[in-house]
């Protein structure tokens, strides 16, 4: 599960302006500030690859980036700006809702989660919409390099209670892997469990 080759491909504006080409997919997704571009840079250990805009209102664009010319990252907007209004956070989700139902190729969500802090409802709601829709789903849980969180839990406890609380939303719990770009720890993992799901 070798990363040899990444390639950025294109930014689509919605959904059916994707690659149209059968490869398969994982969309990356979760909270602003989780570590979603600094994993993408450790999974393909190039610095500045992932090129998401993170001012929140400007544009949201779809990523396409070509691992070693047989699959796709791909980078969705993140979600969950404190700052922004009630009504853009609706438009995240229209935007986002869409490419998660007609995605044919799309193998598995890779839903990013902060291991630093406590369960945050947004990510739980999040969790709840993937379960619901049957949306194939894998935690990532970032940062677990912080040995304490906010409010002095460690990550274990967090990711704990976050699994806890997501129960009631599958009938099976999605797997799970924690990560942290900083210390490089589940970067292994991650790819290995992408590359089995591609061959399943
Ligand atoms: P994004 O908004 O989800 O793309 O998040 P970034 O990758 O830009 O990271 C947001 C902040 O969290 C930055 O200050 C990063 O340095 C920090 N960060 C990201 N990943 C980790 C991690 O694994 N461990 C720690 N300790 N900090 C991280």
């Amino acid at each position: 599960a070798k990363v040899t080759e990444v390639e950025f491909v294109k930014s689509s504006n919605r959904p059916k302006d994707c690659p149209k080409d059968d490869r398969p997919e994982f969309a990356m997704l979760g909270r602003s500030n989780v570590g979603k571009s600094s994993l993408i840079n450790s999974l393909v250990r190039k610095k500045e690859v992932a090129l998401t805009s993170k001012k929140p209102g400007k544009t949201q664009l779809i990523n396409h980036f070509l691992v070693n010319k047989s699959w796709y990252i791909v980078d969705l907007p993140g979600y969950g700006f404190a700052n922004v209004p009630e009504a853009a956070k609706m438009d995240w989700f229209s935007f986002t809702k869409g490419y998660f139902l007609n995605r044919g190729t799309l193998v598995s969500v890779l839903l990013l989660v902060d291991a630093s802090v406590p369960p945050q409802k947004i990510d739980l709601d999040c969790a709840n919409w993937l379960g619901r829709n049957n949306i194939p789903l894998t935690f990532v849980f970032t940062k677990c390099d912080k040995r304490k969180g906010g409010k002095g839990k460690r990550p274990d406890d967090n990711i704990r209670s976050f699994l806890q609380l997501i129960r009631e939303y599958y009938k099976q719990q999605p797997p799970w892997i924690m990560s942290s770009s900083v210390t490089g720890i589940g970067r292994n993992e991650l790819l290995l469990h992408m590359s089995q799901l591609r061959n399943y």
